[in-house]
C-alpha cells in the first residue's frame, strides 16, 4: 500500500492561456474587449480598507438582491458564486447525485466532464447533429441530470426556447441546467420557463457580457427549494466564497443597464461584420449567437492557422479533439482588433 493509491486523481480542466504581451491581440478566452461599467472602476478606486479587512457577507445579500430585482425573481431564487465555474461545480455536487449518468453534448464546455470525474458522477455525451444542434430526443433516455450551454460553447449555436423546454419537460425527475454564459449576445434565456418548471436551473456569469472575468462573479436562478439545497452544500464547503470587492462591484455593474446594452450591442455588431468578412476569406462556421465565432477554413488546417496567428501574437483557441480539431474559436474583440486579425488572415490565406 502506498499513500498515492488513495489520492483522488483527476485530469484537470485546461483554461486558455493568459499571455501578457504589450501588443498582443487576445481573442482566446471570450473576455470582453471593453472595460466594465465606468462606475465599477470608480468604486474600486474609492474602496475603504475595511472592504479588505472584514469577512464578506456569506449570502452576498446586496448582490443577490440586485440580481433578483434585475431578473424579476425573489432573492431566494438567486445563488451567487466565484464565477459561474464555482456555481456549476456546486450544482454538479448538489444535484447530480443519483448514480445514473448525467447527459451533455459531445461538443461542449470542457469543464463538465472534469467536474463529473472529480465528483465521481457517471456521465454520457450525446452527439450534436451535423449542424451542431442538440437532438432533443437524445435527452429522453434515463439519466441523472442534464446540462448544456445555450448558446453552446465552443460552437456558439443557440437552441430555441422550445428545444430547451422540450428537454426540461422530458426530464422532470432530474435537474436540468442551462448554462447561459453567453446568452447576453443575442441568445434567448430560459428564465421564463422557471414559472413552469421546478427542475430548471439557469446559470449566468459576469465574465463575458459584464467584462468582469478577473473579479469572478457567477450566479444562478432557480426555484427557492433548489437554491436552498445549493446553499446547504455551499455552506458545507466554504462560507466565504465571494469576496467583498466582488460583491460591491458586482452590484454597480448590474445597475448600469445602459452601458451593458451599449457594449453587448457593440460586440454583436462586430460579430456580424466579422462573419461576413470571414466568409469572404473561405471560412465556414455555425451561426454564432455568442461573443465568439467557431470557424474552419476550406483549405488551411486550423492547427496551422492557430500557430501562424500565435506567432503574430494574435491568440485564438484551438482544441485537438474529435470533431473540432479543424476549427478555431475566435473571440469577438473590438473592431480594431478584428480588423488586425482579418488583415493578417487576408495576407496569410492569399
Ligand atoms: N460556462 C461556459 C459555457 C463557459 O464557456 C465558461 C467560460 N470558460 C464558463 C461557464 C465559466 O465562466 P466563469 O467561471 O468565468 O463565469
Amino acid at each position: 500500500m502506498n499513500w498515492e493509491d488513495n489520492v483522488r486523481k483527476v485530469v484537470p480542466y485546461v483554461a486558455g492561456e493568459q499571455p501578457n504581451k504589450p501588443d498582443m491581440i487576445k481573442l482566446n478566452t471570450n473576455e470582453s474587449p471593453y472595460p466594465p461599467a465606468p462606475g465599477v472602476a470608480r468604486l474600486a478606486a474609492e474602496m475603504d480598507c475595511d472592504v479588505l479587512r472584514l469577512y464578506p457577507d456569506t449570502d452576498a445579500a446586496p448582490l443577490t438582491e440586485e440580481l433578483a430585482a434585475y431578473y424579476h425573481v425573489s432573492r431566494k431564487q438567486v445563488f451567487v458564486g466565484v464565477g459561474s465555474d464555482d456555481v456549476l461545480s456546486m450544482a454538479f455536487l448538489t444535484f447530480f447525485n443519483s448514480g445514473r449518468p448525467v447527459l451533455f453534448p459531445d461538443v461542449t464546455y470542457s469543464f463538465y466532464d472534469v467536474w463529473a470525474n472529480l465528483y465521481r458522477i457517471p456521465y454520457k455525451t450525446c452527439p450534436l447533429d451535423d449542424n451542431w444542434h442538440i437532438r432533443p430526443e437524445d435527452y429522453r433516455q434515463p439519466n441523472g441530470g442534464v446540462i448544456f450551454p445555450n448558446p453552446n460553447a465552443p460552437t456558439g449555436v443557440l437552441e430555441s426556447l422550445e428545444t430547451v423546454e422540450e428537454i426540461v419537460a422530458a426530464n422532470r425527475d432530474v435537474v436540468v441546467i442551462a448554462d447561459e454564459a453567453y446568452v447576453d449576445f443575442g441568445g434567448v434565456s430560459a428564465l421564463p420557463l422557471l414559472e413552469k418548471y421546478d427542475n430548471l436551473l439557469v446559470v449566468q456569469t459576469f465574465s463575458k457580457s459584464r467584462a468582469m472575468a478577473g473579479l469572478r462573479i457567477g450566479f444562478c436562478i432557480g426555484n427557492e427549494k433548489l437554491i436552498g439545497y445549493l446553499n446547504d452544500v455551499k455552506f458545507s464547503f466554504n462560507s466565504y466564497t465571494m469576496n467583498r470587492p466582488a460583491q460591491i462591484l458586482g452590484v454597480e455593474a448590474v445597475r448600469d443597464r445602459e452601458y451593458f446594452r451599449e457594449t453587448t450591442a457593440k460586440i454583436v455588431n462586430t460579430r456580424e461584420r466579422v462573419k461576413k468578412e470571414l466568409k469572404e476569406l473561405g471560412f465556414t462556421f455555425p451561426d454564432s449567437r455568442a461573443n465568439f465565432i467557431f470557424a474552419t477554413h476550406d483549405r488551411i488546417p486550423a492547427r496551422q492557422l492557430f500557430q501562424a496567428l500565435r506567432e503574430a501574437e494574435i491568440y485564438v483557441r484551438h482544441w485537438d479533439k474529435p470533431r473540432i480539431s479543424n476549427y478555431l474559436r475566435i473571440t469577438v474583440g473590438t473592431d480594431e482588433q478584428m480588423d488586425k486579425l482579418l488583415a493578417f488572415l487576408r495576407d496569410y490565406i492569399r
